[in-house]
C-alpha cells in the first residue's frame, strides 16, 4: 500500500498492520484474512426527538477477527463514527487485545449521531434501539461491548438492561458498567491510567528527569484525557496544557488539576479556568513539552503539523491520532511514540477484568484492580521492547514492534484453530 495522507481510518490502520505482516513475511491467506473484517452490520436507528419528530440514524457493529476469543471493543457515538472509522477501531482493538493478552478479539460499533445534541431520553431510546438491532450478533461469549468516546456507563446500563429483556439478565453482555451493577472498580479511569502508566515506562526509558520538571500537554479531557491528567498531576507530574471541544488552556508553571477537574464539574469546559492562559487546539499541539498526550479524536497529527511537534514522547491515549506519514517523520526525528494499541489499552485491560469478576460473581477491590492493570501494561511496554530488541532493532519503530507482536499471537490463534 502506498503512503499516502489521503488513507481512510482503515487504511491507515492497515498500513501498519501491513508493515508487520511484511516483517513476518505473512502468506497470502493470513494477510486476506487479517486486513478485512469478519462481519459488518449496518442497521437504521430510528427514534423520537421530544418535540415529537422521528428520526433515523446509523448505527454499525464490526466485528474485525476473534481468533482469539470473543469479538470485544467500545461503541462510540459520534458524527464522524461512519463505517470506515468504525472498521479502523474494530481492527485496533484485535491488536490491541492480543498486545495485552486478554483472551479477545476485536469488534467495534458506532452510532452517527452528536449525543451531546440529544436529551436523556433520546440517548436511551437510541441505545436500546440499536441494541435491539445489533442483539443477534452480541452476546457474553460472542461479542462484549463497551464505553468509547460519547457512551458511558449510564449506557451500558441501558444496552444490559434491553439485552437482558429477551435474553435474561445478562452481566456480562457489556463492560463499563456502574459498579453497583456489576462493573469493575476501576474501570471509568481504567484507559488513562494505562496512558500514565506507559508514559512512564517511557519516561524511564529516556531519563528525562523527576516528574516536577516533567511537562505534559493533554489534548481532550474527556473520560481518557481527564483522568489522564488527574492520575498524572497525583504522580507528580506537571501538566501544562488541556484542550477540549470548546478550547484550550495554557499555564507554564502547571495546572492545579483537582481544580481544574471542579471548575469543569461546574462549567462543562476546562475554558475560562482562572490562572491560565487561552491557547488553541492546534497550538497545544506543538507546545514545547516533554509530553504530548492526544487523547481526543483520530488523526490530529498529520504531515502539516508534525515538523511542529516539540514533544520528545507521544502517548497515544486516543486511536489512530497520528497518521503513517507522520508517523515515520517523527520517528526519523527521533520522537519515541508510545502506540494507541498499548497505550490505551488499559480500558479494555480493565474490561476483561470486569468481564472475568462477572463470570466469577465477585468483586475484586479497587488496588487489586489498579495492581493488576499496571502490571499487565508494564509487562506489555516490556515484551514490546524485547520483541523490537530481539527481532529488527535496526529497522523497527516502536509501533511497527507492537502491532508485529500482536500480528503474531493472532496469527498463532488462527493457525492453532486451522484457520491458517
Ligand atoms: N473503547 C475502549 C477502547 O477503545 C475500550 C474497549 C473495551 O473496553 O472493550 O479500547
Amino acid at each position: 500500500m502506498q503512503l499516502s495522507e489521503q488513507m481512510t481510518p482503515f487504511e491507515a490502520v492497515n498500513y501498519f498492520f501491513l508493515r508487520a505482516a511484511e516483517h513476518q513475511q505473512l502468506s497470502d491467506t493470513a494477510l486476506a484474512m487479517l486486513s478485512g473484517t469478519f462481519r459488518e452490520l449496518r442497521v437504521q436507528v430510528p427514534f423520537r426527538r421530544d418535540d415529537g419528530t422521528m428520526h433515523v440514524v446509523y448505527g454499525y457493529r464490526v466485528q474485525h477477527n476473534a481468533a482469539r476469543g470473543p469479538y470485544k471493543g467500545g461503541i462510540r457515538y459520534h458524527p464522524d463514527a461512519d463505517i470506515e472509522e468504525v472498521r479502523a477501531l474494530a481492527s485496533l482493538m484485535t491488536w490491541k487485545t492480543a498486545l495485552v493478552d486478554v483472551p479477545f478479539g476485536g469488534a467495534k460499533g458506532g452510532v452517527q449521531v452528536d449525543g451531546r445534541a440529544l436529551s436523556k431520553s433520546e440517548l436511551e431510546q437510541v441505545t436500546r434501539r440499536y441494541t435491539d438491532q445489533i442483539s443477534h450478533i452480541i452476546g457474553p461469549t460472542r461479542d462484549i461491548p463497551a464505553p468509547d468516546m460519547g457512551t458511558n456507563a449510564q449506557v451500558m446500563t441501558w444496552l444490559m438492561d434491553q439485552y437482558g429483556r429477551k435474553q435474561g439478565h445478562t452481566t456480562q453482555i457489556v463492560t463499563g458498567k456502574p459498579v453497583p451493577l456489576g462493573g469493575s472498580f476501576g474501570r471509568e479511569e481504567a484507559t488513562g491510567r494505562g496512558v500514565v502508566v506507559t508514559m512512564e515506562a517511557a519516561l524511564a526509558e529516556l531519563e528525562l528527569g523527576e516528574p516536577a520538571d516533567t511537562t505534559l500537554a493533554i489534548q481532550g479531557f474527556g473520560n481518557v484525557g481527564s483522568w489522564a491528567a488527574r492520575i498524572a498531576a497525583e504522580r507528580g507530574y506537571r501538566v501544562v496544557a488541556v484542550s477540549d471541544i470548546e478550547g484550550g488552556i495554557h499555564a507554564p508553571d502547571g495546572l492545579k488539576v483537582d481544580e481544574l477537574l471542579a471548575h469543569v464539574a461546574e462549567t462543562g469546559t476546562v475554558v475560562g479556568f482562572a490562572g491560565s492562559e487561552p491557547i488553541a487546539n492546534e497550538d497545544l499541539l506543538e507546545l514545547d513539552v516533554d509530553v504530548l498526550i492526544p487523547a481526543a479524536l483520530g488523526e490530529v497529527i498529520t504531515h502539516e503539523n508534525c515538523d511542529r511537534i516539540q514533544a520528545r514522547l507521544i502517548v497515544e491515549a486516543a486511536n489512530h491520532p497520528v497518521t503513517p506519514v507522520a508517523d515515520y517523520a517523527l520517528a526519523d526525528r527521533g520522537v519515541l511514540i508510545v502506540p494507541d494499541i498499548l497505550a490505551n489499552a488499559g480500558g479494555v485491560t480493565v474490561s476483561y477484568f470486569e468481564w472475568v469478576q462477572n463470570n466469577q460473581e465477585i468483586r475484586w477491590e479497587h488496588e487489586d484492580v489498579n495492581r493488576r492493570l499496571e502490571l499487565k501494561l508494564q509487562r506489555a511496554y516490556r515484551e514490546c521492547r524485547a520483541y523490537q530488541h530481539d527481532h529488527h532493532s535496526e529497522d523497527m519503530s516502536f509501533r511497527e514492534a507492537a502491532f508485529t507482536l500482536a500480528v503474531d499471537r493472532v496469527v498463532e490463534a488462527a493457525t492453532l484453530r486451522g484457520y491458517l
